[in-house]
């Protein structure tokens, strides 16, 4: 897949033909959806919410990379990009439809360290990638797994790993207002949210699975608290998820009902198939049902 073969607009038609536009984006009268579409049939789907100062682009792949978000935080005069995608082609659409926005791209961030999030940030390569010391640590843990996930798709992109120092609380992103925090031990060792208050926005990513199964490995306990947490955090109109389309706060209750689910039918079950035939049964309409592969690791 090359960036001639897509277009933004063609992204949005996609979006636009599965209902997944936003009322809010319907009324901005920025790109107005078209009747027919011509994308390409294995590209990523887009929606767009504007929110006061900010406007949110999620990219979000297809099932066949679980449905893994690239967040693109558009402001006045900048972009911010939020994780990088796991298979190539996926990451060169969504830097393509950056590319459409007109806007630089200030930085790249990291949420965490699992690699649908990173591999394929050599799409970014020229812009200046970050996250915070504590994510970094587990990047810097996990470069051989990286190397096997890369060969496994036969990727041959050089990686592009972030630089530390990302600081935690308060800030200004372009004039607004950005509260990064740092969860740990929950989906992940160290995952970074990043709220907008003044926007009533907050990107979770893998705290929060939006109508997709959720990875099985994490803390369960602590991934519900910080669940909780983001859901009882005020003002909250959209969250933007790391896997399944961005969301609102009542998401947040079925992705916990979820974890609590998922983990009690693993904690009961006689084997993984058992488990992953219950969960699927449970929950049929659910996207990036691959991850429930790793179910396997819980009865090694
Ligand atoms: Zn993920």
């Amino acid at each position: 897949m090359t960036n001639s073969i897509f277009t933004r607009r063609d992204m949005i038609k996609v979006a636009a033909g599965v209902g997944a536009i936003s009322a809010s984006f319907a009324t901005t009268g920025r790109i107005a959806p078209a009747a027919s579409h011509t994308a390409t049939p294995a590209a990523g789907m887009v929606t767009v919410h504007k929110l006061g100062a900010v406007t949110l682009h999620s990219y979000t792949a297809p099932e066949a990379s679980a449905m893994v978000n690239t967040h693109i935080v558009e402001t006045a005069r900048e972009l911010h990009v939020i994780d990088a995608q796991f298979i190539q082609d996926y990451a060169v659409e969504a830097r393509a439809y950056a590319d459409s926005l007109g806007k630089p791209i200030k930085q790249l961030y990291l949420s965490h360290a699992h690699p649908d999030h990173i591999l394929g940030a050599s799409q970014f390569a020229d812009v200046p990638f970050v996250t915070t010391d504590a994510v970094l640590t587990d990047v810097e843990a996990s470069s051989a797994m990286y190397a096997g996930r890369k060969e496994q798709f036969g990727d041959t992109t050089a990686l592009y790993l972030p630089s530390g120092g990302l600081a935690t609380g308060a800030g200004m992103w372009d004039g607004v207002a950005v509260e990064i925090s740092e969860i740990k031990d929950a989906e992940a060792a160290n995952t970074l949210t990043f709220h907008f208050p003044d926007a009533g926005l907050i990107v979770a990513q893998d705290l929060l699975y939006a109508s997709a199964h959720a990875f099985p490995l994490g803390n369960t306990p602590n991934w519900i608290a910080a669940l909780e947490g983001i859901r009882d955090t005020e003002g909250v109109k959209i969250i933007g998820a790391g896997h399944g389309l961005p969301a609102s706060s009542g998401a947040v209750d079925d992705a916990i009902s979820y974890l609590n689910f998922q983990n009690d039918v693993i904690s009961n079950s006689a084997d993984a198939e058992a488990a992953i035939a219950a969960i699927r049964e449970a929950y049929p309409g659910y996207g990036a049902a691959g991850l429930l592969n790793f179910v396997n690791y819980r009865f090694q």
